[in-house]
């Protein structure tokens, strides 16, 4: 058998790396602070890609490409921006043994690059919107470095759009919002909670930030993607000016949407369990593996046109992954596990004189005989299933651990023991935000879109509270 996992109640991040490196999604590499994703992590991500493309271009965004390098100049055109980002630049100051002019910034993100681009190719109103979409990896040096949730290079797609009006950016930054949250619910089978970040958690240079925040095995919150309204803040500093309707020349307005790798971390995480990792079934690299058992070539003959059968019947509706590695079946059984693999068929030649196959289902271990005729219609069945199943089942965990509190001394009791969601009444004030953070290690995570009238007083300074917040500590 391979070796054990650790227990993740007793360590969970050491949990969360040896899943990470046990089920092959990736590995330490000789650059500090980046990793390698393994081809398993890989297609995992391809899958999720695909996914969150789709739905990019469906609400009528289209795919381009811009410089990785981005002059320095241009990064310090607007000034709360660059001051977010400039502790974790990488910055390339030499071509071959040529010191350049000008340091040029590795991207760490495309907003100076694409607005200064956006100026060019805007200059009347029938220019507008603009909406493209780039995926692409981005540096940031970061100090402590964790798989997929912090790596100095990590993969993503950015949106950045163009707006005539306020109304239709902010449309627009909402749109996105929704796409997340409609894309981590339905392929991540992880529930998510809609939000506006608060003045001190924004993304720098923002007017406001809206996020989709999930919660994690252990409890603390991963942001899961965000989309940022930019006023005409971003226009003004590159430039971006049109004609208008009526004749008057006016600045446009911009938003920017992200979602990251960090989201194959927060699967992991959201889904997890002591064995490893668990995928829902839209996302999995394969839906099924089929462990095929023989003692002898003539057994093997027979489990072998069985399952070329199983394959042809399923082909381009489930993906499938044969395991004839020379490995013994329970050895298989348990790799599958680690790495998640929604549905396990096993097949051996008693299976086969009865016409039959065992499903085993990595969520819930149920095990099922299925005959063989029924296998198209019954496995997509079970594979939906599954993806459902764990989706109530996160939301289950995320309802038992959120927490409607009334003061700050709730959250410092219970959290040590109880981390989770706290609601709280807050009266929109950063100092009673950073209250709650220095006694409680909780952040606040949003403001929710929805479901936040608790009422009451400031969990802080017990004023007038308008407003619900959502705090937790957080990845
Ligand atoms: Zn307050």
């Amino acid at each position: 058998m391979p070796d054990q996992i650790t227990d993740l109640t007793d360590d969970y991040s050491r949990w969360y790396n040896e899943v990470i490196e046990k089920a092959q999604l990736a590995d330490h590499s000789p650059v500090r602070g980046c990793m390698v994703i393994r081809p398993y992590g890989y297609a995992l991500w391809e899958n999720m890609q695909a996914h969150l493309d789709a739905r990019i271009k469906a609400t009528g965004h289209l795919n381009a490409y811009f410089p990785l390098f981005i002059p320095e100049s241009l990064l310090q055109s607007e000034a709360e921006h660059v001051a977010g980002f400039n502790p974790e630049v990488a910055w390339v100051t030499h071509g071959g043994q040529e010191e350049l002019h000008e340091r040029l910034a590795v991207r760490p993100t495309s907003e100076a690059i694409i607005l200064s681009m956006y100026a060019k190719w805007v200059q009347s109103w029938r220019d507008l919107p603009i909406l493209i979409n780039q995926w692409a990896n981005v540096v940031r040096w970061e100090k402590r470095t964790y798989y997929f949730l912090r790596t100095t290079e990590f993969l993503w797609q950015e949106g950045h759009t163009v707006h005539r009006t306020q109304d239709e950016a902010m449309e627009e930054v909402l749109r996105m919002l929704d796409v997340y949250r409609d894309f981590a619910e339905t392929e991540l089978a992880m529930p998510v909670i809609t939000g506006r970040k608060s003045e001190a958690e924004k993304f720098a240079g923002a007017a406001s930030t809206f996020t989709v925040e999930a919660m994690m095995g252990d409890g603390k919150a991963l942001q899961a993607g965000t989309s940022h309204f930019f006023g005409q803040q971003f226009a003004r500093a590159f430039n971006i000016e049109f004609l208008d309707v009526d004749g008057e020349r006016r600045h446009a307005w911009t938003t920017s949407w992200g979602a990251s790798t960090r989201l194959v971390g927060g699967l992991l995480m959201t889904h997890g369990d002591a064995d490893g990792l668990k995928l829902p079934p839209h996302v999995a690299p394969y839906q099924v593996v089929i462990v095929p058992i023989f003692r002898n070539e003539e057994d093997r003959e027979g489990v072998h046109t069985a399952i070329e059968s199983i394959l042809a019947s399923l082909r381009g509706r489930v993906r499938c992954y044969v395991d004839w590695s020379d490995k013994t079946p329970g050895w298989k059984f348990n790799e599958w596990e680690v790495k998640g693999a929604p549905l396990r068929l096993e097949i051996g030649p008693r299976d086969v004189a009865q016409g039959q196959v065992v499903a085993v289902r990595r969520d819930t271990r149920a095990k099922e005989a299925i005959s063989m005729s029924t296998i198209p219609d019954r496995l997509p069945d079970l594979l939906d299933e599954i993806q459902h199943a764990l989706y109530n089942a996160a939301l289950a965990f995320r309802e038992a651990h959120t927490h409607h509190v009334r003061s700050i001394d709730e959250i410092a009791d219970l959290i040590e023991t109880e981390r989770g969601f706290y609601w709280a009444p807050w009266c929109g004030s950063a100092t009673c935000e950073e209250q709650v953070r220095a006694r409680t290690g909780a952040t606040l995570r949003c403001i929710p879109l929805e479901g936040g009238d608790e009422g009451g007083s400031c969990i802080a300074c017990q004023g007038p509270a308008p407003q619900t917040a959502i705090f937790a500590r957080s990845y």
